[in-house]
């Protein structure tokens, strides 16, 4: 069971709207946690925010521990004559979960507006096979002109509204974008934990910005803090609803992922995991993706970096509806705390060494 304090963090983080390039409202909120405790923000020209907590050893390594703000949603391409708005995807969205969805546009100056995705009604037959172009983002406009009243243009950011819901007693919770808010919770929770404790490296702790389309904040601000071993938090598709593959499973511990689109993991650092899985007693499974993380481009900085993946897995991601189960985030905090108390030069060295 998680502690009031974290689903209070989790609520937080899960709520806030941040598509890929309209991260600022979250970026902001991570800054100013970071800041409080006592991480010197690092940032780039593309929104990245990161927060360093500076060893007291001379020439430290550097370690990068981060989530990415984005979720998948959508931007306003245009409005008709009836007011229905038309949108571009930010990310990858299935049309099938969108249909009668209660969705959320942000206007320039802040305010959100609530709509909903049209669907058909079933005395005309109900809905064949949605996509996205033929969808009507309904904000109860009547006309083009009165959307433009309104303060609608191209552009602007929609979400699909999923409001934070504590599931049976506190094993399970629902909400939107817990891919990868998750990683965005994790990141602030290794900030809090680790504020006051001397470290044999520099911690660098944040999230990235555009992870969704592409990994493309992980990428400019790797050149800005140059790790020599990174640790990414993600939240992965979990299995255990569609298919009977053991990988991908509920409440059955971290996940070890060993292979996915954007990174073959290394081995090294996949045994570190599960020692430390192993040290604090956490469950772990092994886990395979058709998607990628940030790890993707972070381990393809410079010469190459370390680079290990720290994920849980959830159900639904990428719609307004994905649940996680709490006993995978808490073993997922012990074991990540677990590795950064024990990570040193040393032991980067040895995990560089297998390599050369
Ligand atoms: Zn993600």
């Amino acid at each position: 069971m998680l502690t009031k304090r974290e689903l209070k963090l989790l609520e937080k983080v899960t709520q806030i709207d941040a598509i890929p390039g309209y991260e600022h409202e979250l970026a902001r909120f991570v800054k100013a946690e970071l800041e409080k405790y006592g991480f010197t923000i690092v940032s780039d020209n593309l929104g990245s925010v990161f927060g360093v907590k500076k060893s007291v050893a001379q020439n430290a390594p550097r370690i990068m521990v981060g989530g990415h703000l984005d979720e998948v949603g959508f931007t306003v391409r245009e409005v008709n004559e009836k007011g229905f708005i038309r949108v571009d995807a930010r990310g990858g969205v299935n049309a099938n979960t969108l249909l009668a969805s209660r969705v959320r546009l942000t206007l320039d100056d802040g305010t959100k507006l609530i709509g909903s995705v049209g669907a058909t009604a079933p005395h005309y037959g109900g809905e064949g096979n949605p996509t996205l172009d033929t969808l009507d983002f309904d904000f109860g406009f009547i006309s083009k002109e009165d959307a433009a009243k309104r303060g609608v243009r191209v552009g602007q950011m929609i979400v699909a509204d999923g409001p934070f819901t504590v599931l049976n007693d506190g094993k399970r919770l629902l909400a939107k974008a817990f891919d990868n808010r998750y990683g965005v919770f994790m990141a602030l929770e290794m900030a809090r934990h680790f504020a006051n404790i001397d470290l044999p490296y520099d911690l660098y702790i944040g999230a990235t910005v555009q992870e969704e389309v592409g990994l493309r904040g992980a990428t400019t601000i790797s050149n800005v803090i140059n790790p020599d071993l990174a640790i990414v938090l993600d939240c992965s598709p979990a299995r255990d609803n569609i298919s009977s593959s053991e990988q991908g499973q509920l409440g059955d511990g971290i996940l070890i992922r060993y292979l996915d689109r954007s990174m073959i993991a290394f081995p090294e650092l996949l045994t570190f995991q599960e020692k430390s899985a192993e040290a604090v007693k956490v469950p772990y499974q092994y886990f395979h993706s058709p998607g990628g993380t940030d790890a993707g481009a972070i381990h393809l900085h410079a010469a190459g970096v370390l680079t290990l993946t720290h994920c849980i897995c959830a159900r639904s991601i990428h719609t307004a509806a994905s649940i996680v189960d709490t006993s995978d985030i808490k073993n997922a905090k012990k074991v990540l705390i677990r590795m950064l108390k024990t990570l040193n030069r040393d032991k980067i060295n040895k995990f560089k060494a297998a390599r050369r």
